[in-house]
């Protein structure tokens, strides 16, 4: 997300806050119950480059806004209840779910005791070939490529190019630009490709990051044991979906509920796109999802649930935890039944 955007979100939430006038934020306001959407717990890192930093949040942080959720009145249910109750129309009360994309072992460690010690249910949604030990995280590739080097060289279109990264500000700039052209390259097989080479390349070992980084199937057993544990489906390479023919974007999810299944003797009945983003899920997606029998789907588009959600219940949107925006009082009101009164408050004055 570019600098002006973040403080437009920021400001946006601020100014709700204070005020509870805040147009951009109307998707959030009110609604039946919210999906939060999180990928790392873990200790904040010194490294002043951090292109990554909006995908992980604080173990404080987390800690803090499971205690607060559960002494607030809403109930903390996992996806077959929230299946339950939207398929039912069961609103009496408001609900959060908590979901984890990726399988990140900082869960196990971080996110995992404070979650059983106060007994709250939770998703983690596997892309198989990460605990296979084949998952290609290219988007911490390129931020050890541009971390590591003053200077990167790619060929782009027949042409070889070279940039300046030496500054923290090159660095990010340059991290963004090289992020959203390899998101844009018309086949997931033309981007992996240029992630490899640049691997190679520049020494950066993209199994011994996968090994680091996401659980084994041992550790995902452990996890799958516990009662408070939905393991969900999160394909099998995690690729942008909508790049792919619809055979190869069907066959992905697919064959990632299978494999969960022979690995963890559990078939996930809910999905996650990777990216979850318009660009990488839409209605094509949408619709295999429901055809091969998932019960529910969730995207990254921003918003918390409505009633009428359970017509759309593969293309459900989440409230992102951002570390950038990790502020307490941020995920309240993006959850709070106060930003709907005051939404609502500022509707009426409007109308007056
Ligand atoms: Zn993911």
């Amino acid at each position: 997300m570019s600098w002006l955007k973040q403080s437009i979100v920021r400001g946006g939430l601020e100014s709700l806050y204070f005020s509870g006038a805040h147009v951009a934020l109307r998707p959030f306001v009110g609604g039946v119950g919210a999906i939060l959407a999180l990928r790392h717990v873990r200790p904040p890192r010194p490294d002043r480059f951090q292109p990554n930093r909006a995908l992980e949040v604080t173990p404080q942080f987390f800690t803090g806004l499971v205690q607060r959720l559960r002494r607030s009145r809403l109930d903390l249910i996992s996806l077959d209840e929230m299946h339950r109750r939207m398929v039912e129309g069961d609103f009496k009360r408001r609900f959060v779910c908590l979901t984890f994309d990726d399988g990140y072992r900082d869960l196990r460690e971080w996110a995992f005791p404070v979650l059983k010690e106060e007994g709250v249910p939770f998703a983690i949604y596997v892309p198989t070939s990460f605990p296979d030990r084949l998952g290609e995280l290219w988007w911490l590739v390129l931020e050890a490529v541009i971390a590591r080097n003053n200077r990167v060289g790619l060929i782009i279109g027949g042409r070889d190019r070279a940039f300046d990264c030496g500054t923290v500000a090159e660095k990010q700039a340059l991290y963004d630009e090289l992020y959203w052209w390899l998101r844009g390259r018309a086949t997931e097989h033309e981007m992996r490709g240029i992630v490899r080479s640049l691997a190679t390349y520049y020494h950066v070992d993209v199994r011994a990051l996968c090994n680091e980084l996401c659980m084994s199937w041992p550790e995902l057993a452990e996890l799958a044991s516990e009662p408070l544990v939905t393991i969900g489906a999160h394909t099998v390479s995690h690729p942008v979906l909508s790049r792919l023919s619809h055979d190869a974007a069907r066959s992905e999810m697919e064959l990632s509920r299978s494999i969960v299944e022979a690995a963890l003797a559990v078939r996930p009945a809910h999905l996650s796109y990777p990216y979850g983003d318009r660009s990488a899920a839409g209605n094509r997606e949408f619709a295999i999802a429901a055809e091969i029998g998932f019960k529910t789907a969730v995207t990254a588009r921003p918003g918390v649930l409505f009633a009428r959600h359970k017509r759309s219940l593969t293309s459900l949107p989440r409230i992102s935890l951002h570390g950038d925006y990790q502020q307490m009082r941020y995920a309240l009101v993006l959850l709070s039944g106060a930003a709907a009164m005051l939404w609502k408050g500022f509707r009426q004055a409007n109308a007056a």
